[in-house]
């Protein structure tokens, strides 16, 4: 399957307009051209399809309409907003929050709700950390939830205030969100800004239109038409010198060249607000994504490289740190600033190469013959001298498939490259870089 981007007149479905897809094999286009959702990749969440050169009846167009419609959220974020007003009025003890319905509760709808589980007495402290409040989305494909670890959300936000940005905008990371607004209204002398871009309306609970946009990265689709997009362009309108980065984290599950074709847009937007000098640049960006996708965010933004700080989650079983120990988590931070100016933690083990001009893991070795410091996971690695590369501690040199590789593999080749390195011989899910064991 590979994706054709999004399509002027592409249809929508309730996350926006469709995007193009087409069959491929051995890079060849096969079969019809199709439209399917741009966020959900699973089709229960969303089963919309459409072949490319597909009549639709009037009927049906209409019908989908109304089903779009249908399919929107039960309160606008105005209507939420207002709600959130009222809420804050109400004396502790009337403050409720539905844990099935995901939604803070006002005394007059305790009724339809009262066979649900609920959380009472919900403290300011609460309103401001919704994220410790929602239940982190957990659906695999489409909208898996991982919230970073409290040690490295405050890293970020260290990190960029550092770097002497004052606004921030968030895309798909509401805890980074939640921390800058919480700090804001804290502490006096704090004075960054966030503006958080999210798929997630449950947020819409307890931000402004200043603070959240229904947002899908996907299709840089904003659901609240053009005035939630002008919200967006006045924050990216730098007053008195606030200088602005972008800090993106979003699902794993594939679809760069989508993603990367929204954040390019969003660059654009921020390129296009007036400000003389921009023409040429790049909204400075955090990208957190999984090493093993380096190449692939590479090709759509060569000006990128991918720091070796690992960034940890709360709730990932495989990224955490457990209590017994350092585990490797294999997210990173891809940016477009100077690598040398991303200070990572000595009292983590991070250390300064000044070959490379950047920090590194303590494990990652400088190779001489590479001249640069090649691990990509944290462990120290080899260098091959047949592939001319440092390779994983683990791998051996295969003379079948004339590359280093797990010892244990199988060396016949399937044509299909591999979704997640495109190399030949596995598939993704036998993937090397998926192993960190
Ligand atoms: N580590 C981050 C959360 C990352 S999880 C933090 O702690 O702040 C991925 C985030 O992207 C979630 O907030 C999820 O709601 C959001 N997301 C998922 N699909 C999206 C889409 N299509 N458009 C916009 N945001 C999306
Ligand atoms: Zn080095
Ligand atoms: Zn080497
Ligand atoms: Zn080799
Ligand atoms: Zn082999």
């Amino acid at each position: 399957l590979s994706l054709l981007g999004a399509a002027p007149g592409a249809p929508s479905c309730p996350h926006g307009p469709a995007l193009l897809f087409v069959k491929t094999s051995q890079g060849r286009e096969e079969g019809r051209r199709f439209y399917a959702c741009s966020a959900c990749r699973d089709r229960r969440d969303c089963n919309f399809f459409q072949w490319e050169d597909e009549k639709v009846s009037e009927t049906r167009l209409a019908a989908r309409e109304e089903y779009n419609r249908n399919h929107q959220p039960s309160f606008t974020h105005r209507q939420n907003v207002d709600r959130y007003k009222n809420f804050v009025l109400l004396p502790l003890s009337k403050r409720r929050f539905c844990q099935e319905c995901q939604q803070l509760l006002l005394p007059a709808e305790w009724e339809n709700h009262s066979d649900h589980q609920f959380l009472c007495d919900i403290t300011t402290a609460q309103l401001k950390s919704p994220s410790q409040l929602l239940y982190p989305l957990e659906n695999k494909k489409t909208n898996a939830q991982y919230l970073f670890a409290d040690r490295s959300c405050q890293f970020l936000l260290n990190l960029l205030i550092d770097l002497g940005f004052r606004r921030v905008l968030s895309v798909g990371t509401p805890r980074l969100h939640e921390m800058i607004q919480s700090k804001a209204s804290q502490e006096e002398e704090f004075s960054v800004r966030s503006l958080l871009l999210d798929i997630d309306f449950r947020y819409s609970q307890f931000y402004t239109e200043d603070e959240f946009c229904h947002y899908n990265m996907f299709n840089h689709h904003f659901f609240g038409g053009e005035a939630a997009r002008e919200t967006c362009r006045k924050f990216l309108y730098e007053e008195n010198g606030e200088r602005i980065i972008m800090v993106t984290d979003p699902p794993f599950g594939g679809l760069v060249e989508a993603l990367a074709s929204s954040f390019r847009k969003l660059m654009a937007m921020w390129r296009e607000t007036g400000k003389e000098g921009r023409d040429n640049k790049e909204m400075p960006m955090f990208w957190i994504f999984p090493y093993f996708f380096e190449s692939r965010i590479l090709d759509f933004f060569p000006s990128f490289s991918m720091m070796d700080y690992q960034v940890d989650y709360d709730n990932h079983a495989l990224y955490k740190h457990g209590k017994t120990g350092r585990r490797q988590s294999p997210v990173r931070i891809f940016t477009n600033l100077t690598p040398s100016m991303i200070v990572l933690p000595e009292e983590e083990g991070y250390r300064f190469c000044t070959v490379c001009q950047r920090y590194v893991s303590s494990g990652n070795q400088h190779c001489e013959i590479c001249n640069s410091c090649t691990s990509k996971d944290g462990r120290q690695w080899k260098h091959c001298v047949l592939c001319k590369k440092c390779v994983k501690p683990s791998w051996f040199h295969c003379n079948n498939c004339n590359c280093c590789t797990l010892q244990m593999h199988s060396c016949e080749k399937t044509d299909v490259g591999c979704f997640v390195c495109g190399k030949a011989g596995h598939k993704r899910s036998a993937c090397p870089s998926l192993s960190h064991s």
